[in-house]
Protein backbone atom coordinates (compact mmCIF):
# COMPACT_ATOMS: atom_id res chain seq x y z
CA UNK A 1 0.00 0.00 0.00
CA UNK A 2 1.24 3.17 -0.45
CA UNK A 3 1.69 5.92 1.80
CA UNK A 4 -1.22 8.11 0.64
CA UNK A 5 -3.36 5.20 1.11
CA UNK A 6 -1.71 4.02 4.54
CA UNK A 7 -2.28 7.45 5.83
CA UNK A 8 -6.00 7.71 4.84
CA UNK A 9 -6.92 4.77 6.21
CA UNK A 10 -4.99 6.29 9.40
CA UNK A 11 -7.07 9.24 9.33
CA UNK A 12 -9.99 7.24 9.40
CA UNK A 13 -9.24 5.00 12.19
CA UNK A 14 -8.31 2.31 10.19
CA UNK A 15 -6.03 -0.09 12.52
CA UNK A 16 -2.31 0.17 11.49
CA UNK A 17 -0.09 -3.35 11.63
CA UNK A 18 2.84 -3.23 13.34
CA UNK A 19 4.83 -3.12 9.72
CA UNK A 20 2.47 -0.18 8.60
CA UNK A 21 2.91 1.82 12.13
CA UNK A 22 6.81 1.43 11.64
CA UNK A 23 6.65 1.92 7.30
CA UNK A 24 4.57 6.09 8.16
CA UNK A 25 6.43 6.71 10.89
CA UNK A 26 10.20 6.13 9.44
CA UNK A 27 9.21 7.37 5.89
CA UNK A 28 6.00 9.67 5.88
CA UNK A 29 6.31 13.27 5.15
CA UNK A 30 6.08 14.97 8.80
CA UNK A 31 3.61 17.36 8.08
CA UNK A 32 1.36 14.40 6.01
CA UNK A 33 1.44 12.46 9.55
CA UNK A 34 0.27 15.89 11.29
CA UNK A 35 -2.30 16.49 9.26
CA UNK A 36 -3.80 13.01 9.01
CA UNK A 37 -3.28 12.67 13.05
CA UNK A 38 -5.11 15.81 13.55
CA UNK A 39 -8.00 14.75 10.83
CA UNK A 40 -8.35 11.74 13.34
CA UNK A 41 -8.55 13.79 16.76
CA UNK A 42 -10.81 16.06 14.89
CA UNK A 43 -13.07 13.23 13.58
CA UNK A 44 -13.20 11.76 17.54
CA UNK A 45 -13.58 15.41 19.31
CA UNK A 46 -14.96 18.16 17.07
CA UNK A 47 -15.67 20.31 19.11
CA UNK A 48 -12.38 21.85 19.09
CA UNK A 49 -12.13 21.94 22.92
CA UNK A 50 -8.96 20.95 24.19
CA UNK A 51 -8.71 20.16 28.36
CA UNK A 52 -6.70 20.09 30.65
CA UNK A 53 -6.53 19.78 34.45
CA UNK A 54 -5.76 22.37 37.28
CA UNK A 55 -3.42 19.88 38.77
CA UNK A 56 0.22 19.81 40.85
CA UNK A 57 2.77 17.13 41.66
CA UNK A 58 3.79 16.51 44.75
CA UNK A 59 7.63 14.46 44.52
CA UNK A 60 7.21 13.18 48.67
CA UNK A 61 10.77 11.12 48.37
CA UNK A 62 14.06 11.63 46.38
CA UNK A 63 15.11 8.50 47.99
CA UNK A 64 15.04 5.53 45.15
CA UNK A 65 16.95 1.59 45.46
CA UNK A 66 15.83 1.23 41.42
CA UNK A 67 18.56 3.89 40.17
CA UNK A 68 17.50 4.36 36.56
CA UNK A 69 20.27 6.17 34.04
CA UNK A 70 17.94 8.12 32.93
CA UNK A 71 17.32 9.83 36.39
CA UNK A 72 18.50 13.09 37.82
CA UNK A 73 15.89 13.11 40.69
CA UNK A 74 16.09 10.02 43.08
CA UNK A 75 19.39 9.93 45.61
CA UNK A 76 20.10 6.31 46.90
CA UNK A 77 19.25 5.53 50.61
CA UNK A 78 21.36 6.92 53.30
CA UNK A 79 22.46 9.77 51.00
CA UNK A 80 23.18 13.33 52.20
CA UNK A 81 20.98 14.96 49.96
CA UNK A 82 18.10 12.32 50.23
CA UNK A 83 14.72 13.57 51.61
CA UNK A 84 11.06 12.31 52.56
CA UNK A 85 8.64 14.54 53.34
CA UNK A 86 6.35 14.67 56.32
CA UNK A 87 2.40 13.84 55.82
CA UNK A 88 1.91 17.37 56.78
CA UNK A 89 4.79 18.60 54.56
CA UNK A 90 2.68 16.44 51.88
CA UNK A 91 -0.64 18.25 53.31
CA UNK A 92 0.53 22.17 53.09
CA UNK A 93 1.40 21.20 49.39
CA UNK A 94 -1.98 20.04 48.64
CA UNK A 95 -3.82 22.83 50.23
CA UNK A 96 -1.73 25.33 48.29
CA UNK A 97 -2.66 23.42 45.59
CA UNK A 98 -6.11 23.22 45.87
CA UNK A 99 -6.50 27.30 47.06
CA UNK A 100 -5.23 27.38 43.32
CA UNK A 101 -8.70 25.42 42.06
CA UNK A 102 -6.31 21.56 41.77
CA UNK A 103 -8.93 19.04 41.30
CA UNK A 104 -5.90 16.40 40.98
CA UNK A 105 -2.64 15.79 42.62
CA UNK A 106 -0.06 13.44 41.51
CA UNK A 107 1.77 12.08 44.74
CA UNK A 108 4.85 11.07 43.45
CA UNK A 109 8.29 9.62 44.27
CA UNK A 110 11.28 7.17 44.24
CA UNK A 111 10.67 3.29 45.64
CA UNK A 112 12.10 4.53 48.71
CA UNK A 113 11.60 0.76 51.30
CA UNK A 114 11.61 2.97 54.75
CA UNK A 115 7.86 3.97 53.51
CA UNK A 116 5.60 0.57 54.15
CA UNK A 117 1.76 0.90 53.46
CA UNK A 118 0.20 2.09 56.59
CA UNK A 119 2.32 5.41 55.60
CA UNK A 120 0.59 6.25 52.26
CA UNK A 121 -2.89 4.81 53.41
CA UNK A 122 -2.65 7.57 56.28
CA UNK A 123 -1.36 9.80 53.97
CA UNK A 124 -4.36 9.53 51.45
CA UNK A 125 -6.88 8.63 53.75
CA UNK A 126 -6.18 12.31 55.16
CA UNK A 127 -5.83 14.00 51.66
CA UNK A 128 -9.41 12.61 51.38
CA UNK A 129 -10.51 13.54 54.46
CA UNK A 130 -9.49 17.26 54.48
CA UNK A 131 -9.57 18.16 50.41
CA UNK A 132 -12.39 15.89 49.41
CA UNK A 133 -13.04 18.00 46.09
CA UNK A 134 -9.27 16.85 45.02
CA UNK A 135 -8.17 13.79 43.21
CA UNK A 136 -5.44 11.34 44.08
CA UNK A 137 -4.28 10.41 41.00
CA UNK A 138 -0.68 9.44 42.28
CA UNK A 139 2.36 6.50 42.53
CA UNK A 140 3.10 4.96 39.82
CA UNK A 141 3.35 0.80 39.09
CA UNK A 142 7.21 0.95 40.89
CA UNK A 143 6.29 2.41 43.71
CA UNK A 144 3.08 0.14 43.91
CA UNK A 145 5.68 -3.10 43.01
CA UNK A 146 8.29 -1.49 45.75
CA UNK A 147 5.46 -1.55 48.51
CA UNK A 148 4.60 -5.46 47.63
CA UNK A 149 8.20 -6.07 47.84
CA UNK A 150 8.58 -4.57 51.23
CA UNK A 151 5.19 -6.09 52.58
CA UNK A 152 4.66 -9.76 51.26
CA UNK A 153 1.78 -8.88 49.50
CA UNK A 154 0.58 -9.15 45.92
CA UNK A 155 0.31 -6.13 44.08
CA UNK A 156 -3.31 -6.23 43.65
CA UNK A 157 -4.02 -6.30 47.66
CA UNK A 158 -1.72 -2.93 47.43
CA UNK A 159 -3.97 -1.66 44.54
CA UNK A 160 -7.07 -2.43 46.47
CA UNK A 161 -5.75 -1.18 49.89
CA UNK A 162 -4.79 2.22 48.38
CA UNK A 163 -7.72 2.83 46.66
CA UNK A 164 -9.83 1.95 49.71
CA UNK A 165 -7.89 4.68 51.30
CA UNK A 166 -8.84 7.14 48.72
CA UNK A 167 -6.15 6.67 45.74
CA UNK A 168 -8.68 7.18 42.73
CA UNK A 169 -6.64 6.35 39.82
CA UNK A 170 -2.87 5.06 39.13
CA UNK A 171 -0.69 7.09 36.10
CA UNK A 172 1.61 5.49 33.68
CA UNK A 173 4.87 7.01 34.72
CA UNK A 174 7.65 4.40 34.91
CA UNK A 175 6.83 2.63 31.21
CA UNK A 176 9.28 4.07 29.42
CA UNK A 177 9.57 1.78 26.41
CA UNK A 178 8.22 -1.17 27.30
CA UNK A 179 10.71 -3.69 25.46
CA UNK A 180 13.27 -5.45 27.32
CA UNK A 181 16.65 -4.50 25.73
CA UNK A 182 15.79 -1.18 26.46
CA UNK A 183 14.84 -1.03 29.72
CA UNK A 184 18.22 -3.69 30.67
CA UNK A 185 20.38 -0.60 29.71
CA UNK A 186 18.22 2.31 30.98
CA UNK A 187 16.35 0.69 34.20
CA UNK A 188 18.20 -2.77 34.94
CA UNK A 189 16.50 -2.89 38.38
CA UNK A 190 12.79 -1.92 36.86
CA UNK A 191 10.34 -4.48 36.22
CA UNK A 192 10.09 -6.15 33.36
CA UNK A 193 7.34 -4.92 30.54
CA UNK A 194 4.57 -7.56 31.37
CA UNK A 195 4.64 -6.70 34.75
CA UNK A 196 4.52 -3.12 33.91
CA UNK A 197 1.43 -4.47 32.25
CA UNK A 198 0.29 -6.66 34.70
CA UNK A 199 0.00 -4.05 37.46
CA UNK A 200 -1.87 -1.98 35.35
CA UNK A 201 -4.24 -4.09 34.16
CA UNK A 202 -4.89 -5.30 38.05
CA UNK A 203 -5.53 -1.45 38.50
CA UNK A 204 -8.05 -1.16 35.48
CA UNK A 205 -9.86 -3.97 36.44
CA UNK A 206 -10.21 -3.17 40.06
CA UNK A 207 -12.05 0.00 38.32
CA UNK A 208 -9.20 2.77 38.43
CA UNK A 209 -8.50 4.50 35.73
CA UNK A 210 -5.06 4.94 34.59
CA UNK A 211 -2.65 6.48 32.02
CA UNK A 212 0.01 5.28 29.43
CA UNK A 213 3.35 7.13 29.15
CA UNK A 214 6.46 7.10 26.56
CA UNK A 215 9.84 8.36 27.51
CA UNK A 216 11.08 8.45 24.20
CA UNK A 217 14.70 9.46 23.14
CA UNK A 218 17.14 7.36 25.16
CA UNK A 219 18.61 4.47 23.20
CA UNK A 220 15.51 3.03 21.87
CA UNK A 221 14.89 2.67 18.04
CA UNK A 222 11.67 3.65 16.08
CA UNK A 223 10.74 -0.04 16.17
CA UNK A 224 10.78 -0.13 19.76
CA UNK A 225 8.64 3.03 20.38
CA UNK A 226 6.27 1.43 18.03
CA UNK A 227 6.57 -2.11 20.10
CA UNK A 228 5.67 0.08 23.04
CA UNK A 229 2.73 1.19 21.07
CA UNK A 230 1.90 -2.01 20.37
CA UNK A 231 1.66 -3.67 23.92
CA UNK A 232 -0.28 -0.73 25.04
CA UNK A 233 -2.51 -0.85 22.19
CA UNK A 234 -3.14 -4.85 23.27
CA UNK A 235 -3.73 -4.11 26.78
CA UNK A 236 -6.58 -1.56 25.90
CA UNK A 237 -8.09 -3.63 23.50
CA UNK A 238 -8.24 -5.92 26.24
CA UNK A 239 -9.68 -3.62 29.19
CA UNK A 240 -10.36 -0.39 27.92
CA UNK A 241 -8.72 1.12 30.74
CA UNK A 242 -6.44 3.64 29.63
CA UNK A 243 -7.98 7.60 29.54
CA UNK A 244 -4.77 8.79 27.52
CA UNK A 245 -1.78 8.51 26.22
CA UNK A 246 1.68 10.58 27.13
CA UNK A 247 5.01 11.03 25.17
CA UNK A 248 7.75 12.93 26.60
CA UNK A 249 11.49 13.34 25.61
CA UNK A 250 14.15 11.99 27.93
CA UNK A 251 16.09 15.47 29.72
CA UNK A 252 19.67 13.98 29.29
CA UNK A 253 21.85 17.15 30.66
CA UNK A 254 21.70 15.96 34.19
CA UNK A 255 21.35 12.44 33.97
CA UNK A 256 24.08 9.23 34.28
CA UNK A 257 22.96 7.72 30.91
CA UNK A 258 23.28 11.75 29.29
CA UNK A 259 22.99 11.75 25.49
CA UNK A 260 21.29 14.02 23.10
CA UNK A 261 17.75 15.90 23.70
CA UNK A 262 14.75 14.84 20.60
CA UNK A 263 14.49 17.45 18.15
CA UNK A 264 11.41 19.50 17.88
CA UNK A 265 10.46 17.93 14.69
CA UNK A 266 11.02 14.43 16.16
CA UNK A 267 8.07 15.08 19.18
CA UNK A 268 6.01 16.36 16.81
CA UNK A 269 6.46 12.80 14.78
CA UNK A 270 5.89 10.82 18.00
CA UNK A 271 2.60 12.89 18.77
CA UNK A 272 1.01 11.62 15.11
CA UNK A 273 1.98 8.64 15.36
CA UNK A 274 0.65 7.85 18.38
CA UNK A 275 -2.86 9.59 17.66
CA UNK A 276 -2.90 6.84 14.53
CA UNK A 277 -1.34 4.00 15.82
CA UNK A 278 -3.27 3.99 19.31
CA UNK A 279 -6.72 3.67 17.75
CA UNK A 280 -8.37 2.78 20.29
CA UNK A 281 -6.69 5.43 23.31
CA UNK A 282 -9.39 8.39 23.44
CA UNK A 283 -6.73 11.11 24.68
CA UNK A 284 -3.52 12.05 23.77
CA UNK A 285 -1.32 14.61 25.80
CA UNK A 286 0.57 17.36 24.90
CA UNK A 287 2.96 16.85 27.58
CA UNK A 288 4.43 20.13 27.53
CA UNK A 289 6.54 20.20 30.17
CA UNK A 290 9.99 18.77 28.37
CA UNK A 291 9.18 20.96 24.93
CA UNK A 292 7.80 24.07 26.46
CA UNK A 293 4.67 25.78 26.31
CA UNK A 294 5.44 27.01 22.39
CA UNK A 295 5.85 23.21 21.08
CA UNK A 296 2.97 21.71 22.86
CA UNK A 297 0.88 24.43 20.93
CA UNK A 298 2.12 23.28 18.14
CA UNK A 299 0.83 19.33 19.26
CA UNK A 300 -2.12 20.58 19.18
CA UNK A 301 -2.51 20.24 15.40
CA UNK A 302 -0.60 16.91 15.53
CA UNK A 303 -3.38 14.52 16.65
CA UNK A 304 -3.53 16.40 21.07
CA UNK A 305 -6.86 17.14 22.47
CA UNK A 306 -5.44 17.74 26.01
CA UNK A 307 -2.55 19.81 27.54
CA UNK A 308 -2.14 17.55 30.54
CA UNK A 309 -2.10 19.78 33.81
CA UNK A 310 -0.99 23.18 35.20
CA UNK A 311 1.52 21.36 37.20
CA UNK A 312 2.29 23.91 39.95
CA UNK A 313 5.60 21.75 41.65
CA UNK A 314 6.91 19.14 40.31
CA UNK A 315 10.93 17.92 40.43
CA UNK A 316 11.81 14.86 38.40
CA UNK A 317 11.68 16.47 35.72
CA UNK A 318 13.12 19.93 36.79
CA UNK A 319 16.05 18.13 38.00
CA UNK A 320 17.19 16.63 34.68
CA UNK A 321 17.55 19.92 33.37
CA UNK A 322 14.09 21.23 31.87
CA UNK A 323 13.27 24.81 33.00
CA UNK A 324 9.10 24.46 31.56
CA UNK A 325 6.22 25.99 33.80
CA UNK A 326 3.05 27.33 32.83
CA UNK A 327 -0.01 29.05 34.89
CA UNK A 328 -3.57 28.10 34.30
CA UNK A 329 -4.01 31.53 32.64
CA UNK A 330 -0.77 30.52 29.86
CA UNK A 331 -2.48 27.14 29.44
CA UNK A 332 -5.87 29.00 28.80
CA UNK A 333 -3.64 31.72 25.65
CA UNK A 334 -1.66 28.77 24.46
CA UNK A 335 -5.09 26.69 23.36
CA UNK A 336 -6.91 30.03 22.39
CA UNK A 337 -4.06 31.17 20.71
CA UNK A 338 -4.38 27.84 18.20
CA UNK A 339 -7.83 27.79 17.87
CA UNK A 340 -9.22 26.00 20.38
CA UNK A 341 -11.61 26.29 23.50
CA UNK A 342 -9.64 25.93 26.32
CA UNK A 343 -11.72 23.83 28.97
CA UNK A 344 -11.03 22.24 32.73
CA UNK A 345 -11.60 19.07 33.00
CA UNK A 346 -11.05 16.03 36.13
CA UNK A 347 -8.95 13.38 36.27
CA UNK A 348 -12.35 11.25 35.01
CA UNK A 349 -12.17 13.63 31.87
CA UNK A 350 -15.74 15.04 32.83
CA UNK A 351 -15.56 18.85 31.92
CA UNK A 352 -16.20 22.11 33.29
CA UNK A 353 -20.23 23.78 32.86
CA UNK A 354 -21.46 20.93 30.55
CA UNK A 355 -18.52 21.61 27.87
CA UNK A 356 -18.90 18.73 25.40
CA UNK A 357 -16.06 17.32 23.10
CA UNK A 358 -18.35 15.96 20.76
CA UNK A 359 -20.25 18.41 19.32
S1 LIG B 1 12.87 7.19 37.52
FE1 LIG B 1 11.72 6.71 39.38
S2 LIG B 1 12.22 4.58 39.79
FE2 LIG B 1 13.82 5.34 38.38
S3 LIG B 1 15.48 6.09 39.72
FE3 LIG B 1 14.14 7.85 39.28
S4 LIG B 1 12.74 7.93 41.00
FE4 LIG B 1 13.65 5.86 40.99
Amino acid sequence: MSLTRLLDKAATGGRLTFEEGVRLYERADLHELGSAAHARRMQLFPSGVVTYVVDTTINYTNICNVHCTFCAFFRPEKHKEGYTMSHDQVLARVKHAADLGATQIMIQGGVNPELRLGWFERLFSRVRGEFPGVDIHSLSVSEVIGLAQVECLPTREILARLKDAGMKSLPGAGAEILVERVRKRISARKVKPDRWLGVMREAQLLGMPTTATMMFGSIETPEERIEHMQVLRELQDETGGFTAFIPWYYVPWRTPLRGKEASGLEYLRVLAISRLYLDNFPHLQASWLTPGLKMGQLALFYGCDDMGGTIIEERVVHDAGSTNEATRKQLEEIVAGAGFTPVVRDTYWNLRDGAALAS
